[in-house]
């Protein structure tokens, strides 16, 4: 049996209609996470002992054995950042943070909502090709906006990601072709920003570092 399995959709494929259409929902669920979680069984399948949980995997890619490093980076970042993406979705969003601890930290962080809004905005437009756009805090609780590349996690810099932001092309070409700042500006609809709060809240609760951070599978 495989180790690593695509999570359920916590919505339907058109839930998120009209800012995520159902065609673009299915084929990035179905069609590229599926194949990172199969790619990502296939690296690990003659290596049962690094069969870790996906995000102690991306704390310590040093760890693997070289052959297959480069492979499990990539299909356990796709898997885990696709995993989180989606549950950091939902069609009831608020459209902005609902107040309490992790909104407070905004404000200091970024100034006021609409100030981090806009500065993350612009960096999802001017991110160059493929990547993630990240709000994540370190182990001192201190809260960073910043870019990856393809599928680098933010727990391989030793941080926990609270809200992401896919830019792939495969994200919203379907719908919106090369106009990507049209799909950044249907995401701000669609944040569960509850559960971008509840994450903050439990980081700061438990304090454990992005090894005990579980939520992918
Ligand atoms: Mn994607």
């Amino acid at each position: 049996m495989d180790h690593y399995v695509l999570p359920k959709l916590p919505y339907e494929y058109d839930a998120l209609e009209p800012y995520i259409d159902k065609a673009t929902m299915k084929v990035h669920y179905e069609g590229h996470h599926k194949t990172y979680v199969e790619k990502l069984n296939s690296a690990l399948k003659d290596y049962p002992d690094f069969r870790k949980h996906v995000e102690e995997l991306l704390a310590s890619l040093n760890v693997l054995p070289e052959e297959v490093r480069e492979a499990v980076a990539t299909n356990a970042g796709g898997h885990a950042n696709h995993s989180l993406f989606w549950s950091l979705l939902t069609p009831n969003g608020e459209r902005r943070p609902v107040g309490g601890e992790f909104s407070s930290n905004l404000d200091n962080t970024f100034g006021n909502f609409d100030a981090f809004k806009q500065k993350f905005t612009k960096m999802a437009v001017e991110h160059f090709s493929n990547g993630w756009i990240w709000l994540a805090v370190d182990n001192h609780g201190k809260m960073e906006l910043f870019s990856t590349k393809d599928h680098e996690s933010p727990i391989t810099r030793g941080m926990i990601p609270l809200l992401v932001l896919d830019v792939w092309e495969h994200a919203y070409y379907l719908k919106h072709q090369n106009r990507r700042p049209e799909y950044i500006h249907a995401f701000w609809n669609i944040v569960n920003w509850t559960e971008v709060s509840a994450r903050w809240d439990e980081f700061k609760k438990t304090g454990v570092t992005n090894r005990e951070w579980r939520r992918a599978g």
